[in-house]
Parts: structure tokens; sequence; C-alpha cells
């Protein structure tokens, strides 16, 4: 019979006669105000606009959570709205007995799902995929989500138990200011961007008490330890030690006061989170000590100074290039062969392998100096994840269940779109297919089977969009990925024209006809994005000169021995796949391995879905897109019109990203209230009867005949015609039931 999808529904579920008697006078006395309607499902008509509408009446109520069927919409309030995530306010939601009833919030589901996995009958895992463009609240979520599972899961059965789980907790906590100070950064888009993608796993044991965690990361944007656009800045932990390191950790870590570091742009900006004690503090709660801190200090002190170093070329191209800058590099790595090693490369060549040594180019020394940092910071960063692991991983006898909370990048587009973006759009693409499959999909067979008369609403199916970047034999990411394995010369010209032949017969390659520059373009769910295609093959390869690796793995460095330990295979790897038998193994292929993983890990749960939306471009508050550009609405979105408020724009293509609008309609056009046939028929028993006199209405079955062998098709059916029935006879009774008294 049927069953709540998800736990959670519109304001709904399998709840009693009270919530069906809300329901049934709502839909009697006419729409309640926009700023009321706490779910979309109910706007009427539904579209891009009435969505809109609706979120903006609700947005200056300050009202930020608005259900839309099976999701949750979270507004950023761009505020602090402190009533909102109060411990309070946590336990009320946990104590409710249907929470669903309480207004919309992160903490209902996040209660539905701490209700789900305690399910004595059948413990379901739970996963909460929390997704939005940058700056739209994920990282907030998902953190005031932690905190929620922290203050609930805190009821000692006993005291030890108690402590155990208090200081698992704690841990966990504060494994967020650790991966922020050095997985965020501030961009353009936010103050504190995680440039990481997060899958967190809080594991629970048979009492409900938190036994551990385990964190999974995708896709850091290492890059940004060498390059940073103008405006934005590296990852904050780098402003941490400058700023707060003291006199003496400053002679230590070689960090003179005033110091200038290219790699270190926009300095005077302060921002909340260059809150340098609350990183070291953190570490210390999760086992790193303070000399263990100080030697991180010192290695990212040195990448500072590294990227000062400066190349020159020489005049005699037989010599290597001079060095300008400072090329005092601090890592206490061996300077002079750092040095050397950046500025001549090494070759072998022919059958015995013969060594050569050639003097590098200057574009060649700043490429392998940008790599030695990319790879220590990469390396350092994945270090400290196993770290927050080890320390806050439980024993897997001691947990049964686990909530997953999942903080990914959301949908990109920009002006130039290169294999991040690829990346992070496909990540989307699997993460909506999983969100089809599961929810939408799942809804409409349901009906399918329980015979219900319904049209079936024409989902954007987006396997056809996978099957062009993943697909085999041929795709997107085989194509790029075969450049790198034959190691060919391979202009960005030629690579567009190889995907857009290979794969001409694809729905989903769109035509690149506004750039010049060589590109493909993908028609992606959530719209077309262009990606350029030069530098592509460089960026999946991801090369690491060999000599560069060596030369870590000799340095005297306590830290650095760690990160870069003397591992044959691992070289083998890294050798450049001309001189080495090993697959080369390259950006988009690990990537697609652990984006897999994750999808085995999800289709496992019972998921849930918070979308959250940006309301403006600037971080303010109290700004939703205004009234007078209402009209944008009624623009084609492919044409922009050149007046068009960017921020405008941008509010409404998060709402198609997440395909909020499909999403509605099919929860709209669905059945929001869920309740099993004999249980509705038992207490409705009075208004069937009724039915039955006023109308040749259709025969239910008291309990009493059973429910046992009518089909579940025929009982859902039959709900149907009986519900159908009520609100028909509804005005009747009513009147009746008024002359009554
Ligand atoms: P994302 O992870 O989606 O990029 P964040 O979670 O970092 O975005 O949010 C960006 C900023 O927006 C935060 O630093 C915070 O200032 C603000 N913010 C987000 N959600 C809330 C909220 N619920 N209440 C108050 N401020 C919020
Ligand atoms: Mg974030």
């Amino acid at each position: 019979m049927l069953q709540q999808v998800n736990g959670h529904s519109s304001g709904s579920g399998a709840q009693g006669g009270e919530s069906l008697r809300e329901d049934l006078q709502e839909f009697l006395s006419g729409e309640a105000p926009l700023h009321q309607l706490d779910d979309l499902t109910k706007v009427n008509p539904v579209t891009l606009e009435t969505v809109l509408r609706c979120l903006q009446a609700r947005y200056a109520a300050d009202t930020f959570y608005t259900n839309a069927g099976c999701t949750l919409v979270a507004l950023n309030p761009f505020k602090p709205v402190p009533q909102l995530y109060s411990p309070a306010l946590m336990r009320e939601y946990h104590a409710a007995p249907q929470p669903q009833k309480l207004k919309p919030h992160i903490f209902t589901v996040g209660e539905q799902t701490y209700r789900n996995v305690k399910s004595l009958i059948e413990p379901v895992n739970q996963s909460i995929i929390v997704s939005g463009e940058s700056g739209a609240g994920k990282t907030w979520t998902s953190r005031c989500l932690m905190k929620f599972y922290a203050v609930v899961a805190a009821s000692p059965t006993s005291q030890e138990s108690y402590k155990i789980a208090e200081r698992i907790e704690q841990r966990i906590l504060n494994s967020n200011p650790v991966m922020e100070a050095f997985g965020n950064a501030c961009t353009l888009r936010n103050n504190n961007s995680s440039r990481f993608g997060k899958f967190i796993q809080l594991q629970l044991n048979r009492a409900q008490q938190m036994t551990g965690a385990a964190v999974q990361t995708y896709l850091l944007e290492k890059t940004r330890v060498a390059c940073q656009a103008s405006s934005e800045r590296n990852f904050h932990i780098f402003y941490q030690i400058c700023k707060g390191a003291s006199m003496d950790e400053r002679l230590q870590w070689h960090l003179p006061e005033g110091a200038a570091f290219f790699w270190l742009p926009n300095p005077e900006r302060t921002l909340e989170e260059d809150c340098f004690e609350v990183t070291r503090e953190a570490m210390l709660h999760l086992g790193i000590d303070t000399p263990a801190q100080n030697n991180i200090f010192q290695v990212l002190a040195g990448l500072l100074h590294l990227g000062n170093v400066r190349f020159a070329h020489s005049e005699d191209e037989a010599q290597p290039c001079h060095l300008t800058g400072d090329a005092q590099c601090e890592n206490r790595l061996p300077e002079d062969p750092l040095l050397e090693t950046l500025r001549i490369r090494t070759i072998r060549a022919g059958r015995q392998q013969q060594v050569f040594q050639k003097p590098c180019s200057q574009a060649e020394c700043d490429t392998r100096r940008d790599c030695v940092a990319k790879l220590v910071y990469a390396r350092l960063f994945d270090w400290l994840v196993s770290v927050i692991n080890s320390s806050i991983c439980a024993d897997p006898a001691s947990w049964t269940t686990f909530i997953g909370l999942l903080d990914v990048y959301g949908f990109e587009s920009f002006p130039n779109n290169s294999l991040e973006q690829l990346c992070i759009n496909y990540a989307n693409e699997k993460l909506q297919q999983h969100f089809v499959a599961h929810y939408l999909r799942a809804q409409q067979e349901e009906y399918a089977v329980e015979g219900l008369e319904w049209s079936f609403v024409n989902y954007q199916d987006n396997q056809t969009c996978l099957d062009l970047i993943e697909g085999s034999p041929i795709s997107i990411c085989s194509l790029i990925n075969e450049e790198c394995r034959l190691n060919r010369p391979s202009s960005a010209a030629q690579l567009q024209t190889r995907i857009e032949s290979a794969l001409a017969g694809s729905p989903r390659l769109g035509h690149n006809k506004l750039s010049r520059e060589p590109s493909f373009v993908v028609l992606h769910y959530a719209g077309p994005v262009q990606y350029h295609t030069a530098g592509l093959v460089e960026k999946n390869k991801d090369p690491v000169p060999p000599e560069l690796t060596r030369l870590l793995q000799q340095s005297q460095d306590p830290l650095l021995k760690v990160l870069f330990p003397a591992d044959p295979e691992e070289k083998a790897q890294e050798e450049p796949s001309g001189q080495s038998r090993a697959p080369v193994l390259t950006v988009v292929s690990k990537f697609k391995a652990s984006l897999e993983q994750l999808l085995q890990v999800l289709h496992c749960t019972t998921p849930h879905y918070i979308r959250c939306i940006k309301p403006n471009s600037q971080g303010q508050a109290h700004s939703f897109l205004q009234e007078e550009q209402g009209d944008l609405l009624k623009v084609p979105r492919s044409r922009p019109p050149a007046a068009t408020p960017l921020d405008s724009l941008q509010v409404l293509s998060q709402l198609e990203a997440c395909g909020l609008v499909e999403t509605i309609h099919i929860s709209a056009a669905g059945f929001p209230i869920r309740i099993p046939h004999w249980n509705f028929v038992e207490r409705y028993e009075v208004l069937r009867r009724i039915c039955a006199r006023t109308s040749s209405g259709p025969h239910s079955p008291s309990p009493a005949e059973g429910h046992s062998e009518r089909s579940p098709c025929t009982e859902a059916a039959t709900l149907q015609a009986v519900l159908q029935d009520i609100l028909h006879t509804l005005p009747a009774l009513t009147q009746a039931a008024a002359t009554l008294g």
C-alpha cells in the first residue's frame, strides 16, 4: 500500500485525521497568502514565476525554509538568525511527535533521518544531499545538521557512553574548522567557499549515539595554491599563519612581519575565517600536537617563499634560467637541489634509459615550481583528512547505521569552463540521475503498481548526457583520457574536432556557435555549458616530473617524509607514459572512480535533498530578486537582454539548475497524503458510510472485512475514489454539521 516516500513529504506523511482535516479546510477556504505556503506544491499553477514569487514572499517574511514536495528549499538569509539554530529549537524538533507538522526546517530533515535510522523493524541508512551554487549555504547547512545530531544524540543512557559520545561529537565538530582552514578560500562568490567536495558519514550505534564518523573529500582545487584569480584569495590557512603567528613562531617559520608573497593576494582583507586560534585549537583536539602543527605551518611558509621564486631566461640557451625574487626557499628542502631541479629537466631515453639533463624554459620552470606547491599542498590536505578520519573513526563493530551528509559544489557554468567544471557538472549529472531514479521514478512506478489514475510527468532523464560524458566505449572522458595515454602533441582545435566527430550522434552534444576558442558544448540538464579544450589534456594528465617527486622523497623534514614516502609503485605511476607501462591514472579517471564509490554508498541509503538557493550574489540580507525585475521571467532564457540584471538571472538559473519546478510538478501531481487503505477506512468509517448513502459510491471494506484479499491496486483505486467522494460531499457535510450546531 501507499507508504511515505523518503519518510517526509509535503507537511504530510502518514498523519492522522487532524492533518487531513487541515488539508481539506485549506482546500475549501481557497488559497493561503503566498508567504504562508510552506510547500511549493501548493502554489498554483506551478511555474518558475509562481515558485519564485512564493520564495520571495517567504524571504521577505524572514521565512527561509520551504518544502518542495520531497525536497527542502533553503534560502540563504545572509544574516545571523540565531533563534533559527538554537539548541532549544533543535530539541523542539527532536521532541515533536510529528516534526513534519512544524515549520519547514533542516531540523525536520535531520530529525526524520534520525528517526529512520532508529527504526527497530528495519533501520535504513540515510543520506542528505545538500546542493546549490557557491555561497548558497551548503556548508552552513551541513555544519548545522552536524550540530543538530550532536545535540539530539546527546541523550545519555550511561555516564560512560555519554562521555564517549560527547568526545566523538566534539571531534567531529572540530574537523570542520580544520578542513575549512585548509580547504576553503575567499572567492568572488563566497568569502568562505569550500574548494573541495565532502561526504561525511556519521555513524550511530543501536542506542542512537554517534560513535564515530568518516570523511571523504573530492577534487580539492589545488591550483589555487599557486594561482589565484584577481580579487580572490589563497586558502585561508596561509592568511591565518601570516596574521596569527607570534614573534617566536615568525622566526621559527621564517615569516618576517610584513613580508609580501605573490601567492598571498589581498592580505589586507580581514575575514571572520582568519581565526588562527580556532584552527589550532581544533587541530589539538584532533590529536595534531603543537610540534606537528609547527611542522605543518613551516612547510606552508616554505610554499609561500617558493611562490616568490621567479625565473628569467638565460642569454645562453644551454644554461638554466636565472633566479630572481626571493630565492631563499625556507621549506627545509635542500635549497640548491630544489632550485636546480626546478630549472633542469631529467630525461631518460634510449634502450639503456640513459639520463640526459636539459635546461627548462622560463615557462617550464614556472610550471615545475607550481607543480611542487600543488603536490605538497594536495598531499598535506589528504594527510590531514586521514588524520581527521583516524581521530573520529569508530570500530566497525561499534556502529550499526549511518547518516551521510554530502556537501558538493553545485552545477557551474562560467565564461571559461575547463576540466574542473566538467568534473563538477559530471558529478551533478550523476546526482541528478540519482535523484530522478530514486524519487521521481520510484514515485511514478509506485502509482503504476497501485493502479492509480495519474498522468505521467515527462521527466528529463539525463542518461543520454551521462553517456556523452562517461559512456563506453566512446565519450568525452574516454577521448580526453585517450589523448593522455597516447601522449601525442595535440592542439586544442584537434581535440575539439575529435570530440565533435566521434560523438556527433549524441543528442546532448551542442554546437559551438558563440566562441572562436576551440571548445565543445554539453547540453546538461541544468543548461548548456561550453568547455574550452585548451589545456584540457594537460590538466587531465596532471603530470608530476618524477625527479621532483624523488627530490621530495629525499627530504629530511618529518612531515615531508610522511607525505612523500619512497614508494616504488607510486613512482612508476608518475613516470610519463612514454617511459612506463603503468596505466596513466588521470584526473578524470580518479574522479570517476571516487564518484562511483560515492554513488554506491548513496544507493544503499534513503536520500533526502536540500536545495540551497542564494537570493542575491552580493551576499546581502533582505535582498531577493525585486518585483520590478519580474518581467525577466518572460524572457527566453537562451537570450537574456543586455539590460537584465545578472543577479536576477542567477537566481532563476539556480531554480532551473536544481530542477525545482519539475520536482514540484511531480510532487504536486502526486498524492501528498499517504495513508494505508485499511488505516484510512478505520479512521473515516463514518464518512465512508455517508458516502455510500449519498452517492452510489464505491464499496470500501470495513476493517472487519479485512483488506488482505484485495490487491493493492484495487485498494488504492478505492481509496482514491473514496477521497474524491469525500471532497464532493464535504460542503454538504459541513452544512449539515453547522445545522446540527
Ligand atoms: P556554500 O557552501 O554553498 O558555498 P556557505 O555555506 O559557505 O555556502 O554559505 C556562504 C555564507 O552564507 C556563509 O559564510 C554565511 O555567511 C551565509 N549563510 C549561509 N547559510 C546561512 C544561514 N542559514 N544563516 C545565516 N547565514 C548563512
Ligand atoms: Mg561550501
